[in-house]
């Protein structure tokens, strides 16, 4: 009598031994799917965890430039001018920013379309791009 399936194979995802085809992976179709389904939730983790780093820099310029807004929504005047200590009571983080402009001989910090203008020691103009 001849076996349908005479090879000895192990399953990727339970590791027991069955009889299958030679190419067969798995003891059971929804060990296969069950297989997978773990690649997919690992492969989505290790995706998550590479764009944690890049999330948490994404906030941080995200507050910066609320920060930013909020000073600008408190002050009628244009050129607002605003201290390092200021900004640092109010949680901006000067680590991080999007770009450097240059503004008439100027180097302007940008978050995203905020942006501090360095005006002189620890003093800043809050700028907006147009
Ligand atoms: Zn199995």
């Amino acid at each position: 009598m001849k076996e349908t399936y005479p090879y000895k194979k192990t399953c990727l995802y339970c590791n027991e031994q069955y009889k299958g085809r030679l190419n067969s992976k798995f003891c059971t179709p929804s060990h296969k799917a069950l297989y997978h389904a773990d690649i997919n939730r690992q492969n989505e983790e290790v995706e998550n965890k590479k764009y944690d780093r890049y999330r948490m820099v994404v906030d941080l310029l995200i507050k910066n430039c609320e920060i930013l807004d909020s000073v600008l929504e408190k002050n009628t005047v244009p050129n607002v001018s605003v201290t390092r200590n200021e900004l640092l009571q109010l949680g901006f983080s000067f680590q991080y920013h999007t770009s450097i402009d240059g503004q008439e001989g100027y180097n302007v910090f940008m978050s995203f379309d905020k942006g501090l203008k360095i005006l002189g020691v620890d003093t800043y103009e809050i700028v907006t791009k147009q």
